[in-house]
């Protein structure tokens, strides 16, 4: 009698909801503040942000950043100012993705995408550098072989670095994204920055500009 007990059981499981997905090719929504793999961004003019400072190795607590900045050269500048970030490394097999490189950045050049779905096979693919962080033309992260990005996910990354990256979508421009969710409130619009806001449908105007006129160092939720 407990054998058929024991099929009841498991029977009865047959019938009830899953509650696990078809992964990898469905996935849930990733939550806001999610973070993931980083990028350098770029000024819309092609610019690095970066400026080789090394606050963000600094404050790394994993140890993971490498920076080595150097002397901006006078005739192609690399970055705006005097420095620029020469070599960068980020080792993902340390990162703890706490993001308080992203917090200590001056310049908003490193931010977090939502990729976390990267696996390695060796060592030097775990080891991102400075070209394979640094954003593309088109303001997206660049793709690597061994990343599983699929459909959207680079839709959610941070906006400020989309709307001030060369090639990439104005109208990002004083929406509430990845800043404003850390607090530092959103910033004004940066050189160059100045097609009308786009709308999403059901989104007033009025809200959206009040958000954006808020300033540096209001904490948006
Ligand atoms: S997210 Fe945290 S652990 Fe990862 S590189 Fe930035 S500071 Fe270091
Ligand atoms: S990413 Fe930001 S904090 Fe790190 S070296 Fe570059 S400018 Fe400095």
């Amino acid at each position: 009698m407990g054998r058929f007990s024991g099929f009841r059981v498991t029977l009865a499981q047959v019938f009830k909801a899953k509650v696990t997905g078809d992964y990898p090719k469905h996935k849930r929504p990733k939550p806001e503040r999610f973070h993931g793999r980083h990028v350098l961004n770029r000024y819309e003019d092609g610019m690095e942000k970066c400026i080789g400072c090394e606050l963000c190795a600094g404050v790394c607590p994993a140890r993971c950043i490498y920076v080595r900045g150097a002397d901006n050269p006078p005739e192609a500048p690399v970055s705006p100012g005097e420095r620029y970030g020469f070599v960068y490394e980020i080792n993902y097999l340390r990162c703890i993705h706490c993001d308080l490189c992203v917090e200590a950045c001056p310049t908003e050049a490193i931010t977090e995408t939502k990729l976390f779905e990267f696996s390695f096979t060796n060592r030097q693919d775990a080891i991102y550098t400075k070209r394979e962080l640094l954003v593309g033309d088109d303001g997206r992260a660049r793709r690597q072989p061994w990343e599983l990005w699929l459909g959207g996910e680079d839709d959610d990354t941070s906006a400020w670095m989309r709307a001030t990256s060369p090639s990439g979508v104005a109208a990002y421009e004083g929406r509430v994204a990845w800043s404003g969710e850390l607090g530092f409130g959103v910033r004004e619009p940066e050189h160059g920055q100045h097609a009308p806001l786009a709308l999403e449908p059901g989104e007033s105007d009025a809200n959206t500009k009040s958000a954006a006129a808020s300033g540096p160092g209001d904490a948006h939720s």
